[in-house]
């Protein structure tokens, strides 16, 4: 179903994001995972893709198989930094060829070793733009509810956020927040300034101190200090620190859910455990 149906409805829908691994046998392990989030009758799956190709070949292995295998409804992304229209064409006939009818647009990060002519396009509304001439999809692009890392203000931040509405985006998934009160601000700063697509909430349940560590280095996400201070005092009690995890997402989830959130969109990390416990405690 693409994406503009599936958030009209009044129920709030759940998704997963999963990431293409490097292996055969961390692919098999992932398909394990998925047997374990499909009885939560995901809306979709969404797989990222890294940048100038990288693990390619894997992205589209793990496609085919979650839509013919498992008969999951699936939103590749799809990132223009470092990727030339030439690949972005080849993997827009794989995926039509799937029978897709979403994809997530993104610029990608910027890969250390960057060189200007590695892209076609600068920014994720070219792409978007791109995509709607080409394709009839529908399209999800990223919000940041505290801003994206590179911009000057949130404002800004908005402003570059209704181009890609503008392009023909249909919904857009947030970066992972902590604090839901700048989830829904955000929600309110976007609607002041004409953006009425639907707002679907990016939850990652914490794992670890160092998974934590490496997320906040890539984007602005505030953590409360209590739950900081607990995993970084628990470290190295890894039960603890999933247990903790859950016990926050869950929290989180029942209070979006009160707010009448259209979507939760779980960055699972391949994991099946935390994300299918949250989903137990809360519907
Ligand atoms: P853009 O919308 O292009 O924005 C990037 C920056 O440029 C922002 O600061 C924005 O304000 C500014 N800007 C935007 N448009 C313009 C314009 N026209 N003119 C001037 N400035 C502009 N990365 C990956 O590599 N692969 C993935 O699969 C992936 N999945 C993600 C999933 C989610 C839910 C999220 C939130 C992020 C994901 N990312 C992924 C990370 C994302 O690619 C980075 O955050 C990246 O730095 C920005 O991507 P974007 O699509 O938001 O870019």
């Amino acid at each position: 179903m693409k994406l503009s149906e599936i958030y009209k409805s009044d129920k709030t829908s759940v998704s997963f994001e999963i990431f293409p691994p490097e292996t055969t046998e961390q692919i098999e392990k992932l398909f394990d995972e998925i047997k374990i989030l499909k009885d939560f009758n995901p809306a979709f799956i969404s797989l990222t893709c890294g940048a100038a190709g990288k693990n390619n070949e894997n992205y589209k292995t793990v496609l085919k198989k979650l839509k013919t295998d498992f008969q999951i409804d699936i939103m590749p992304h799809f990132t223009c930094m470092c990727n030339k229209k030439v690949f972005i064409d080849d993997n827009l006939e794989f995926i039509k060829s799937l029978g897709t009818e979403n994809i997530f647009a993104l610029r990608g990060d910027i890969p250390e070793d960057y060189k200007e002519n590695c892209h076609d396009f600068c920014h994720a509304n070219e792409l978007v733009e791109y995509l709607k001439m080409k394709t009839d999809f529908s399209i999800a692009v990223a919000g940041y509810p505290e801003g994206h890392i590179e911009s000057t203000s949130i404002e800004d931040d908005i402003k570059n956020l209704k181009k890609k509405i503008d392009a023909g985006a249909d919904v857009i998934i947030t970066q992972l927040f902590f604090e839901n009160d700048r989830f829904y601000d955000f929600v309110n700063r976007i609607r002041d300034f004409g953006i009425t697509k639907p707002v679907v909430a990016g939850i990652m349940p914490v794992i670890s101190l160092k998974q934590l560590e490496k997320m906040t280095k890539l984007a602005k996400i505030t953590i409360p200090q209590k739950f900081l201070e607990k995993i970084i005092n628990n470290q190295n009690d890894k039960e603890y620190i999933k247990k903790l995890g859950i016990e926050f997402a869950a929290e989180q989830c029942r209070d979006l859910l009160k707010h009448k959130v259209k979507g939760l969109h779980f960055f699972t990390l391949n994991k099946a455990y935390s994300t299918s416990q949250i989903l137990k405690n809360i519907l």
